[in-house]
């Protein structure tokens, strides 16, 4: 077998790990395996392409897998699970900033060979180099924004939307005049130095609470980028795993969109959500009169002692909490009385896919335990009390009531349904959408005012005497 021979067959093994360890991790069960054989798949990758007669000094590429390698694994050592989403965002900005300048060094050393050159390659070229540029700039304002260096509020300038479109425009009538036939590396460059302008531009703009549907979006688009520059170096495994990245970063961008009842568009130019917090219209509801009703640990304690079934609602403010072990400790607690305690997790609770998920699994809360909304919509009627800790626009019934509602039409839990909710936060505050929560003005809602973590663990030691 040739050595070529051999790579390709190598590339179609690696590419064949990352879709088996793509497919499990879409269960909580198989995840961990399936990160363990795309890792894998990506090392061998790696390994394969040194093999290749192309490479002739390896010093650099050393170099850079040493920084690299070391950078990625202290930063994912040390990262906080609710830092994930920049993290994700730093990883993926990378990823697209490597794709650009690929794709600018592979203009320079196309261009300077004689004949001309076919204009696929130059299309893959530009595309790399412009869609990787702007997913730079873009995850790395995403970056700022969830890590607080720069202001989660959208940020726009006048004239904003034609501003956009003018970039856009600069950056297509350059790239068509540059793939016709006419070369200049310093006008590639400057086509790279608008896309990164168009990327900060169109990431400003947007509300920090909003940056993972953004963040996923940039990953479709690097992947993308990654796909053409495979094209551009004749590597199989880089078109695959670019290909891998573009469809499931829009997939999951399509699907974290539906949960919230939003398009894409609404996301990219509403400029909604600054991350919640606003205070709702004191105690009383809207359009009635009804009062919240509070309790102390103690009370509630009783009710959930003697229930048989208990649906537990984990929110992001279970994630600001770190409350999950606390959680658990209650849960097995009630189980230990004979309740039945199951967790809802509803798709987009938290802040990124999966946060709720991966909370509950750090605190050992068996998976069979967790039911996905549609799962566990049907239960409702017949559970004794739900307990809200730290969610609100996911149990939030004008998604079903108010038309009119930001939030009118995203399927939420039907917690509602139950016959007694507690409903554990800090204050009136509102959640991500800034909207009130007539939940809080039910009849058979309980308040439990404070801190989450502290919440469950009072409750914890209340259910202990009781
Ligand atoms: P919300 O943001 O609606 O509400 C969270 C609630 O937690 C707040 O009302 C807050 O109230 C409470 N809270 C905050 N800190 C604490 C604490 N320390 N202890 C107790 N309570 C606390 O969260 P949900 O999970 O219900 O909904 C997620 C929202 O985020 C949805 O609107 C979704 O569309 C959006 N979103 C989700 C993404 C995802 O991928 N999961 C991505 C982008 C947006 P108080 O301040 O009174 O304590």
């Amino acid at each position: 077998m040739s050595r070529s021979d051999a790579i390709s067959l190598a590339y179609l093994i690696c590419a064949s790990l990352f879709i088996v360890g793509l497919k499990r991790l879409s269960s909580p069960a198989t995840a961990r395996s399936g990160n363990r054989l795309a890792a894998v798949g990506m090392a061998a990758a790696i390994a394969a392409t040194l093999f290749d007669t192309r490479v002739l000094t390896f010093g650099w590429i050393v170099v850079g897998v040493v920084v690299g390698g070391a950078g990625g694994a202290i930063g994912a050592r040390k990262v906080k699970m609710t830092a994930m989403p920049q993290m994700v965002a730093l990883f993926n900005g990378l990823g697209g900033g490597a794709a650009a300048l690929v794709g600018f060094s592979d203009y320079r050393d196309t261009i300077g060979l004689a004949g001309s050159v076919p204009a696929k390659i130059i299309v893959s070229i530009l595309f790399s180099a412009v869609v990787g540029a702007i997913s730079f700039s873009g995850s790395m304002i995403a970056f700022g924004k969830l890590q607080e260096l720069i202001s989660g509020s959208p940020v726009t300038v006048p004239g904003q939307r034609a501003i956009t479109a003018t970039l856009f425009a600069a950056v297509l009538a350059l790239g068509v005049y540059l793939g016709t036939g006419h070369e200049s590396s310093a006008l590639l460059a400057l086509t790279m130095a608008i896309a990164l302008v168009l990327g900060i531009q169109m990431v400003m703009a947007i509300g920090g609470a909003d940056m993972p549907v953004v963040i996923s979006l940039l990953n479709a688009f690097t992947g993308l980028a990654t796909a053409s520059t495979g094209f551009v170096l004749s590597n199989n495994v880089l078109i695959i795993a670019g290909t891998l990245v573009g469809a499931s970063g829009t997939l999951l961008t399509q699907m974290m969109g539906r949960a919230m009842n939003r398009t894409i568009a609404n996301v990219v130019f509403g400029a909604f959500g600054t991350g919640g917090g606003g205070v709702a219209a004191g105690a009383v509801g809207p359009g009635h009169d009804a009062q919240v009703r509070s309790a102390g640990a103690d009370d509630i304690a009783v009710m959930l002692a003697y229930a048989r079934r208990v649906v537990i609602v984990p929110g992001y403010g279970l994630a600001v909490a770190q409350a999950q072990h606390n959680v658990r400790e209650l849960a097995d607690m009630l189980e230990r009385r004979g309740v039945d305690v199951r967790y809802a997790i509803h798709p987009v609770a938290g802040r990124m896919p999966g946060h709720m998920n991966v909370l509950l699994a750090e605190a050992d809360v068996p998976y069979t335990q967790l039911y996905e909304m549609d799962d566990i919509n049907p239960d409702f009627p017949r559970t004794d009390v739900t307990l809200v800790i730290g969610a609100n626009d996911v149990v939030n019934p004008a998604a079903k009531n108010t038309p009119g509602s930001p939030i009118y039409g995203m399927p939420v839990l039907n917690v509602d349904q139950s016959s007694a909710v507690v409903v554990l936060k800090r204050s009136m505050n509102t959640g991500f959408a800034g909207i009130e929560n007539e939940l809080f003005f039910d009849p058979k809602t309980t308040m439990l005012f404070g801190d989450a973590k502290q919440s469950v663990a009072a409750l914890t030691a209340a259910v202990k005497n009781v």
